[in-house]
């Protein structure tokens, strides 16, 4: 088996990338099982430096990274240029890792008692076709720091920057074994990781229909799972913040990426008395915004990423519901306008579904109470921005949206140095932070008498 990958603004046929079997899946496990012992047998300050050779082997391949996903995902190229810079930060921040495992000293009678932190071993990680190459890391670079060994098998359409990651590993002197690309279906490889008893963690993200199958799964083997799902995240906008920064900012946090972003603030809400006058801001924002060719330093919104998504997302929008629309390229390519809704019901399909594309939908609110109800009624809890001047009011709003990562004025995107992950069904777990090469270990506790 195997799939042709077609570039997204050309409709281009592009390589065929064939296909991992089952076999060659269960090889790899078994590959990646006697790797990570030699690994974990390595000096932290090895592990540290093999670590950070890896960064700077990304680093040095950001130019080709970069293109490289233009043509795979559609993603302009300033920002994928930013996604291959990610990669390396995530590396050189987690390459301070190994060092720092640090266990406990409890106050014992009779003895001492220490803490480990031991690494699980091979850890099996399914991306989606969002953000390859920055999701990828986001799991690889602290289960790696903690001394297990990775195996990542990357979304089928959009497998290309993650399999030159697995080059780089090894140019950069990562061990044979320790760090492999899988590409291939998730029905035969994804789902391998959750059956075999040699793969002791999945790390997923993608749907939370599909997430639900591997917790499902997982539960067979007492399996640990981080899962990063869907997410519906609203911004909400009060009468008192600075209206028209945040109409003038609201395309970028919903239309980056083509709106395939598990983050997109899809529902706006606007508190009733301001909702004209930011729907007039919006509406020239929206036009504003660039759409088009993805190689080109100022296009702000490339095309989506296939010709099925594309109309899977173009099912979410009736005309009668349709306020205004920005532009789009016509011709060859997945593209699809930035499109702005204006639901009649709280109901409709289009504030509760995540739509995973350029169509935000905006409604208005009476009062804090009435946006903490909207917000907060959706089974997601990802993400979501917080527009007022009132500090009391931040406070309250930010508590009361159920939601892992929140952001006040502003739309701010995902940092690696700190938490990220859903409440409710938008995930379970925390990518990121300092704590992440903790979630790829088991506290071990050692008593030692004085005897
Ligand atoms: P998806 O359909 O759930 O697929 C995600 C990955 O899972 C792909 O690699 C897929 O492989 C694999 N897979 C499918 N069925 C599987 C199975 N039965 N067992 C094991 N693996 C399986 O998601 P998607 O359409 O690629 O991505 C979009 C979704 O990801 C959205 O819902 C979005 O919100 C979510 N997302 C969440 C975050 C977050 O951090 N919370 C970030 C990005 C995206 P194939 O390619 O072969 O289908
Ligand atoms: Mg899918």
């Amino acid at each position: 088996m195997s799939y042709q990958l077609v570039n997204p603004a050309t409709a281009e046929a592009m390589e065929t990338i064939e296909h991992t079997s089952l076999e060659q899946t269960d090889d790899a496990i078994a590959n990646a099982k006697s790797a990570q012992r030699r690994w974990a047998g390595l000096a932290p300050a090895e592990r540290a430096e093999i670590l950070r050779s890896f960064a700077d082997a990304v680093a040095g391949d950001v130019e080709n990274l970069a293109a490289l996903e233009v043509r795979n995902s559609g993603h302009p190229i300033s920002q994928a240029r930013w996604e291959a810079n990610h990669v390396r930060n995530v590396l050189e921040y987690y390459a301070g890792a190994p060092e720092r495992l640090i266990g406990k000293q409890i106050p014992v009678a009779g003895g001492i008692d220490i803490t480990f932190h031991e690494p699980l071993g091979v850890v099996g990680i399914i991306t989606p076709w969002n953000f390859p190459m920055t999701i990828a890391s986001w799991g690889f670079a602290p289960a790696l720091a903690a001394g297990n060994a990775v195996i990542v098998k990357p979304a089928e359409w959009t497998p290309l920057t993650t399999m030159r990651l697995g080059e780089l590993a090894r140019e950069a002197g990562v061990p044979e074994g320790v760090f492999q690309v899988l590409p291939g279906k998730g029905s035969v490889v994804g789902n391998r990781f959750v059956t075999h008893e040699d793969v002791r963690k999945v790390v997923f993200t993608g749907s939370t229909e599909v997430g639900k199958t591997i917790m499902r799964g997982a539960a067979d083997q007492i399996k640990r799972v981080t899962l990063e799902l869907g997410g519906k995240s609203a911004n909400i906008v009060f009468a008192d913040a600075d209206v028209d920064k945040a109409a003038a900012t609201a395309p970028s946090s919903v239309f980056e990426n083509a709106g395939q972003d598990c983050c997109a603030r899809s529902r706006i809400l606007v508190e009733a008395s301001v909702y004209d006058r930011f729907m007039q801001g919006l509406e020239k924002s929206v036009a504003a915004f660039s759409v088009g060719d993805p190689t080109k330093d100022e296009t702000e919104m490339g095309p989506l990423v296939t010709s099925v998504h594309r109309d899977s997302v173009a099912s979410f929008v009736e005309d009668d519901k349709v306020a205004f629309r920005g532009s789009a390229p016509t011709g060859p390519g997945n593209w699809f306008a930035p499109t702005v809704l204006a639901p009649s019901s709280l109901d409709d399909r289009c504030m509760r579904e995540e739509i995973f594309g350029p169509v935000v939908a905006v409604v208005p609110f009476k009062d804090e109470a009435h946006a903490l109800e909207i917000a907060n009624s959706t089974e997601y809890g990802l993400s979501g921005s917080i527009w007022t001047r009132d500090v009391g009011r931040v406070i309250r709003v930010a508590r009361g949206v159920e939601s892992g990562n929140l952001s006040v004025n502003s739309h701010s995107s995902v940092r690696y140095s700190t938490p990220f992950g859903g409440f409710k069904q938008s995930g379970l777990g925390r990518e990121l932070g300092p704590d992440a090469p903790l979630h790829f270990t088991e506290e071990k506790n050692v008593f030692i008498p004085n005897d």
